[in-house]
């Protein structure tokens, strides 16, 4: 199996460990080349807090801590970092990503529904590279 493949299975895997009842998004951090891993992470309330507290009304925005945000507070440095996303990241987890500075490629989803273009955008306007899962698994 080809390693971007694998990296695209793993953050799904990672979704699933999420508590979320709204949506489950996984993140990884990889290199350029894929030899190594700089963060994993996924959506959900802070650490030691209980579970019931992730509510589950589908029309209220979410107030847990985004996947993006939970991979860029992992200590990691340099620039060109590749984040695999099960979705798409929303303005604020855009924004984010473009202020830590060290991401160089988002690959998302873009069939992800309820979330809009903004983050993308962002991201695009901060001259950081967006594709999708599709383009980067045959680029
Ligand atoms: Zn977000």
């Amino acid at each position: 199996m080809q390693k971007r493949q694998i990296i695209i299975r793993l953050a799904a895997e990672l979704a699933m460990l999420s508590p979320s009842k709204q949506r489950k998004i996984g993140c990884v951090v990889v290199d350029r080349g894929i030899n190594q891993i700089a963060a994993m992470s996924f959506n959900g309330i802070a650490k030691g807090e209980p579970h019931h507290r992730c509510h589950s009304d589908v029309d209220k925005p979410t107030d847990e801590v985004h996947a993006e945000v939970n991979a860029l507070i992992k200590p990691f440095v340099g620039t060109g970092w590749v984040m695999v996303l099960t979705g798409k990241p929303c303005l604020r987890c855009g924004r984010t990503i473009v202020n830590h500075g060290g991401i160089g490629t988002l690959v998302y989803d873009d069939q992800c529904e309820g979330v809009s273009d903004e983050g993308i955008t962002v991201l695009l306007d901060a001259g950081i590279m967006c594709l999708t899962r599709e383009e980067w698994l045959t680029s």
